[in-house]
């Protein structure tokens, strides 16, 4: 593609504040120039001019955590009979997920992976952080805009079947894997993984530079859990899967502690959830420098409770917003997620907060800011343009935040070419 500007009446970049009339001169796949549109005509004259007139350019938003591969839950919970919106506790839900995916083969996670990556960019994500347990269905990203990492998921306490595991994980991680996403690891959790295979794959991430995903504190169940080795998680999801030989002795530790202890806190381990955390487990996250994806609607809907997202803020941890999987949500737009957050988090993260945990801080989550996560010169020129505001520019991140339904999404461009066809530009 030959150079172009894209010009709309309002340019926010997410790194600087938002220019009237700002404009994109964009190549390839790169962007070159951000500036007003009169300067950058007439420091680039004669370059074709693609305006849209009363509409906001933005970035792609980044969904630092969700599956993909369960993206048709809810087919599949309807087609078993199962009712998937009353739990009466996080392992009941635990407990449903694994009755619902009983007797799925291969080819239902690679077509709810397809699902998913439609769902996410027409939805205006451009970058994801998915965990991946069926770690075939990868192939679903090759030949598709979405970057980010895939988390190839890995848990179990048993050590003949983890032997297994390691051995198909390395194999995993061998094979070209052709997407724009890049692969990683995701140790499921500390009460799904052995404290010994845990050690073993934060020292292969930090080893082979890859980056990695792990939830943490999200339920009290999982406190309980990796303190006391006690609770509905030993007596209940244990006993469900015949673990109970392998419950742990238990370590005296919160989940971050027990982390720290076994190797899991460097930055490039994204956090996931972090709803229950004490000032001491804060503390802990921002001395390592690690990044936390919080996922609202996710924790609301199956009761969890609420993470302390405005002492996170103030402690510096970089904090990102996902969605989680359909398993625990409605939909896979970032753009529900945050008018979500913004009720939510009601008088601990403002509006320009919020946009910023769905695009430059999730990308610095998911290591990918030098591509993505703002439009600056040298990023990827991957972004998307949606109706404008009635209210002024400074009120832009208001109204970012107040929903914006998909079908307000103009225009959508990966590496400068628009996805959409037939669209206004008004
Ligand atoms: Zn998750």
């Amino acid at each position: 593609m030959q150079q172009r500007i894209i010009t709309a009446r309002l340019l926010v970049t997410a790194d600087r504040p938002p220019i009237d009339n700002g404009a994109l001169l964009c190549n390839a796949d790169r962007i070159v120039a951000v500036d007003n549109l009169t300067a950058l005509k007439k420091s680039h004259p004669g370059i074709f001019v693609k305006d849209y007139g009363d509409a906001v350019i933005l970035p792609l938003l980044v969904n630092a955590h969700t599956h993909l591969e369960l993206t048709d839950f809810s087919h599949w919970a309807d087609r078993k009979g199962e009712v998937v919106d009353e739990y009466k506790g996080f392992v009941d839900w635990i407990l449903q997920l694994i009755q619902v995916k009983k007797k799925l083969d291969p080819d239902n996670y690679r077509h709810a992976v397809i699902n998913g990556i439609e769902q996410s960019v027409s939805a205006g994500t451009g970058v994801v952080g998915d965990i991946l347990a069926h770690h075939s269905a990868r192939s679903a990203y090759q030949g598709t805009p979405l970057a980010g990492v895939v988390f190839l998921e890995t848990l179990g306490q048993d050590p003949a079947m983890i032997r297994r595991l390691k051995k198909a994980l390395y194999q995993n991680l061998e094979e070209p894997f052709a997407a724009e996403a890049v692969l990683g690891l995701s140790p499921h959790s500390p009460y799904t993984i052995s404290n010994v295979y845990l050690r073993h794959v934060y020292h292969l991430c930090k080893r082979r530079g890859l980056r990695c995903c792990t939830h943490i504190a999200e339920s009290k169940e999982e406190l309980s859990f990796t303190r006391d080795s006690r609770g509905a998680i030993a007596e209940r999801f244990y006993q469900a899967i015949n673990w109970q030989r392998f419950i742990p002795p238990p370590s005296g530790l919160r989940p971050v502690a027990y982390l720290e202890k076994l190797g899991g806190l460097f930055p490039e381990n994204l956090l996931v959830h972090g709803v229950h955390l004490d000032e001491n487990d804060v503390e802990l996250l921002a001395c390592n420098k690690m990044s936390l994806s919080l996922c609202p609607r996710s924790n609301q809907r199956l009761n969890v409770g609420k993470a302390p997202a405005g002492r996170l803020l103030k402690a510096g941890v970089n904090l990102a917003l996902g969605t989680d999987s359909l398993a625990s949500n409605d939909s896979l737009s970032i753009w529900d997620e945050m008018h979500f957050a913004a009720h939510w988090f009601a008088g601990e993260l403002d509006a320009p907060t919020i946009f910023a945990m769905a695009t430059r801080q999730g990308a610095a989550a998911l290591g990918v800011s030098d591509d993505y996560g703002s439009l600056s010169v040298g990023k990827r020129s991957g972004f998307q343009i949606v109706t404008a505001p009635d209210g002024a520019a400074s009120e832009v991140y208001e109204y970012f935040t107040s929903g914006i339904a998909t079908d307000a999404i103009m225009q959508i461009y990966h590496d400068g070419v628009p996805l959409l066809s037939g669209v206004k530009s008004s």
